[in-house]
């Protein structure tokens, strides 16, 4: 067998696979696709014309007319192959956003309007054979307009990805190079030794190549997905962006209301009958600080920005302060509230205290809220194995229940069963949904059992690693009424919010504490110039001009400078508190300045004992 026959047959068997492949596979429907469809069917019509050119020119004496018949509709394929790779450059090279569709159908109708021309040429003009032995080829007038125009369009597609550089590469432009390059080549070399019939073994190659660097249906899959997850994270992260902005303008309102209804309720000069109202506000702006912090979290979370900070701490501490806040949120409730806390548990544990408090507070909760009467039991247990301590946290309650069918849905966001009862409940139905994906972060599982009208039972299971010799110091847990020995202290306050300075300096003058308020980073950095003495300073955080991270950076150079800096900003996101202590400050208060919180930097920083 001659090397072209060789070439074309084995074309024969690579170009059927591929259109085995390519039109086995689910594919995208973009306008290249669909070109490359096209090419992958001219191809294989163009292989099996070639082999019929073969035999039809050995036989020319017998068969004359179906071998003029097949030589010029091989050439008619070969004008329609290098026509449609003209046309999938176009597509790749021009700019999607500039006029895409009108410049592609101009260029379209042009290339396809040139090939038609050059194609009834082929059919008009003059054909010759030659079938010596060893040599079997066709030339004259019309191969000359087929190869002529073909160069012509190579020549073209260079131009063209040329002019477009900019657009192509985006693409993988270099295999697309490669190929016009490779073609014209071959080609070329067809015109100087026809009877080598290099050209549609080119062609089928070139196709082939295509499908294994640029078209293959998988990449292109894969390219979209990347593209659309891409510009989702984009959207998410605005999304989160935008939901930081919003805590912040709202959170800052929030503290006025919080604060100065929290200290209304206890002046003496108002009326019981008034009291009742300041109660209402301030249940209602605690509970909307509690949405927007939900949804602040939940917004975290799903952008993949939470982040699990595990460090040591002391596990009587955590329970105690679950019990009292428990205690507190049951007020009045007829509910017996039992705690059953293994003692064989290590007092110091390593894994993230604050989520762990946050699925606790939230499991907690729920049970307190829809829990009439009876009992809340708030068990731990573990299981101990090498320095692993599994802790086996469950809540039940004797509340309301929930149905069978509803359980799946409960860890949904903003999923709120619909039970009468639950009508005159609070809540947003995120509590649920940010209670599973901390605890799927921390590697636990949390399972739910309840009988409905009769009552719940919500388990978590996290492991947490044993500190046999732990580094922090155990403190007992103080009790959190207010401070009572403070003698002489004075507080600098720096908040750019004049009624954020008045809310402040009223909660802190409740412990007898003197204020200085200053409402710019330059006013605090000067007064601690001018040698003024402070025992702590709070700062906020987010100023114009400059910021209090800023700020504390500056008073940590000027010399002698110990005070403690508390910083103190509405900017809710949880895993702040981890980034101010980074930043150099030595506590957080998140606004709405909460008492007990407000009452443990007090008792660490300014008690006398
Ligand atoms: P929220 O309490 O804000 O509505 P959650 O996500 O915490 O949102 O809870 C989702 C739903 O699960 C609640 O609306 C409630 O119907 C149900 N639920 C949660 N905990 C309990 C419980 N202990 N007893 C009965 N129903 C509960």
């Amino acid at each position: 067998m001659k090397g072209g026959t060789f070439f074309t047959l084995t074309s024969l068997f690579y170009i059927c696979l591929l259109t085995i492949v390519y039109f086995s596979k689910r594919r995208l429907k973009t306008p290249e696709n669909i070109i490359f469809s096209l090419l992958i069917l001219t191809n294989l019509v163009g292989v099996v014309l070639a082999i019929m050119c073969y035999f039809t020119i050995t036989n020319i004496a017998i068969m004359p007319k179906i071998n003029t018949f097949v030589s010029k509709a091989y050439l008619f394929y070969l004008l329609t192959w290098i026509t449609l790779f003209t046309e999938y450059i176009v597509v790749i090279s021009l700019d999607k956003r500039k006029d895409y569709a009108k410049k592609r159908l101009r260029l379209y109708s042009i290339l396809t309007i040139i090939s038609i021309i050059g194609g009834i040429a082929v059919i008009i003009l003059p054909l010759y054979y030659n079938s010596t032995p060893g040599s079997i080829y066709s030339y004259g007038p019309a191969a000359n307009v087929a190869f002529g125009l073909g160069f012509a369009y190579a020549a073209l597609c260079v131009i063209f990805m040329l002019l477009n550089l900019k657009t192509v590469k985006k693409h993988k432009y270099l295999p697309l190079f490669a190929f016009i390059v490779f073609g014209t080549a071959s080609a070329l070399i067809q015109k100087v030794n026809p009877a080598l019939l290099l050209i549609t073994a080119t062609e089928t190659f070139v196709t082939f190549l295509m499908y294994f660097t640029i078209e293959n249906p998988d990449l292109k899959m894969i390219e979209q997905l990347n593209i659309a997850r891409d510009s989702a994270e984009k959207a998410n992260a605005a999304k989160t962006d935008f939901l930081s902005n919003m805590s912040h303008e709202i959170r800052t309102p929030l503290n006025a209301i919080v604060g100065f209804s929290n200290l209304l309720l206890d002046d003496k000069s108002i009326p019981d009958s008034s009291k009742d109202s300041i109660k209402d506000i301030v249940l209602a702006s605690e509970n909307l600080l509690e949405i927007v912090n939900g949804i602040l979290d939940i917004s975290k979370i799903e952008a993949n920005k939470l982040e699990i900070v595990n460090n040591e701490y002391d596990f009587n501490k955590f329970t105690n302060e679950l019990i009292v806040l428990s205690k507190g949120r049951l007020g009045e409730k007829p509910i017996d509230f039992k705690v059953n806390i293994d003692s064989s548990i290590p007092p110091v544990l390593y894994g993230d205290v604050q989520r762990l408090k946050q699925i606790c507070v939230n499991i907690l909760t729920n049970a307190i809220k829809y829990t009439k009467n009876g009992w809340i039991e708030f068990k731990i247990s573990s299981v101990q194995k090498d320095d692993v301590c599994r802790l086996i946290i469950s809540v039940e309650d004797t509340g309301i229940g929930i149905k069978n069918e509803n359980i799946d849905k409960l860890f949904n966001k903003f999923e709120r069963i619909d039970l009468e009862e639950n009508v005159t409940i609070e809540g947003t139905g995120l509590g649920l949904a940010i209670t599973k994906k901390l605890v799927d972060l921390m590697n636990g599982k949390i399972v739910v059992q309840s009988v409905f009208g009769k009552g719940s039972k919500f388990t978590v299971c996290v492991d947490q690693k044993i500190v046999s010799n732990p580094t922090i110091k155990l403190e007992e847990t103080r009790n959190l009424t207010p401070v009572i020995n403070i003698i002489n202290k004075t507080v600098l306050l720096v908040d750019d919010n004049k009624i954020n300075l008045k809310v402040a300096e009223k909660l802190l003058d409740n412990y007898g504490i003197k204020t200085e308020s200053v409402d710019s980073g330059f006013a605090c950095i000067e007064k601690i110039q001018s040698g003024n003495k402070y025992d702590l300073i709070l700062l906020d955080d987010m100023m114009p001009k400059m910021s209090g991270v800023e700020t504390l950076k500056k008073l940590k150079e000027i010399n002698g400078f110990n005070i403690k800096v508390v910083a103190l900003t509405a900017n809710a996101l949880t895993g702040m508190k981890e980034k101010y202590l980074s930043e150099g400050f030595d506590d957080y208060l998140a606004k709405p300045i909460n008492k007990d919180e407000l009452n443990k930097v007090i008792n660490k920083y300014l008690n006398n004992d």
